[in-house]
């Protein structure tokens, strides 16, 4: 299948697992063509792709590293040489690398500090510059909890998350009478392989809801911030916690 010309299109960073996945056949829902970045896992971006195409959108894998800068220049050239008009980016990748600060090897800072907010700058630029030709435009960066309160252990992932906040608003204000909008969502403890060995029963005691979220159901927000629904709604941070805070 191919991009159909009413398709509207939009790149899904770290979309082969977890939330980028939810949010990818979110978006396919609403019959958008979907670029699946994602880093490594080539098994599970396929199988993102099948979701995709079950739920009635259509798009295609594509492999980088969004924190190194050539692999995601060459990357996105050919994207934006390719596709005429992005509606929507969501910067979604992210890793954590947990340690008690005074611990914490400069490597642990820098892969989780690269990830997040390298590849934001990876990413954001190209496509921004390509909404500002076309005046519109949907970015929505994936923050944390962590981004808003901090977390024991979590330094350099409540930098990187804190960091998207920062930068997303900056960029919002900038744009924002370009008609592109940019927002945040800040997801509170989701299911997905980022959490399998987070002491979840002791966390789910502090969720005022008692539960754990769905990676869908921080997809469903996302495809809201991406749609005319939110056609007044930029430089925002939405959580999607279950009540925490
Ligand atoms: P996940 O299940 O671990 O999936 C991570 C995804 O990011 C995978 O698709 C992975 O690709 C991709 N990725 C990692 N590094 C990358 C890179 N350098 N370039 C391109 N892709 C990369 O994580 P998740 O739980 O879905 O998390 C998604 C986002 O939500 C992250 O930003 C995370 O910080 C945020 N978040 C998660 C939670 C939670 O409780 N799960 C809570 C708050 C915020 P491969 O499959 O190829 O490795």
């Amino acid at each position: 299948m191919t991009q159909g010309a009413d398709n509207r299109v939009a790149i899904v960073t770290g979309a082969s697992r977890g939330i980028g996945r939810a949010i990818a056949v979110e978006l396919a829902g609403e019959k958008y063509y979907v670029i699946i970045n994602y880093k490594s896992n080539d098994q599970a971006a396929a199988e993102t792709l099948g979701r995709v195409r079950a739920a009635g959108g259509d798009g295609e894998t594509v492999k980088f590293d969004v924190a190194d800068t050539a692999e995601a220049e060459r990357a996105m050239e050919d994207i934006v040489k390719r596709f005429p008009v992005i509606d929507a980016l969501i910067n979604n990748a992210g890793v954590t690398a947990d340690n008690l600060f005074l611990m914490m090897p400069e490597a642990e800072w820098d892969s989780v500090i690269g990830t997040t907010l390298k590849g934001f700058y990876n990413m954001t630029k190209p496509v921004l510059k390509r909404m500002l030709r076309q005046k519109k435009g949907s970015i929505v960066s994936i923050s944390s909890v962590a981004g808003l309160i901090g977390n024991k252990g979590q330094a350099n992932y409540a930098a990187a998350k804190a960091g998207l906040i920062g930068a997303s608003r900056s960029i919002a204000s900038e744009v924002a009478k370009k008609g592109i909008r940019i927002n945040v969502v800040a997801p509170g403890l989701i299911e997905t392989d980022m959490i399998k060995d987070a002491p979840v029963e002791m966390i789910t005691n502090i969720i005022p809801m008692g539960r754990i979220g769905k990676p869908e159901e921080v997809a469903a927000v996302v495809r809201f911030l991406c749609s005319d629904d939110a056609s007044y709604i930029t430089g925002q941070v939405i959580s999607v916690n279950g009540g925490m805070m």
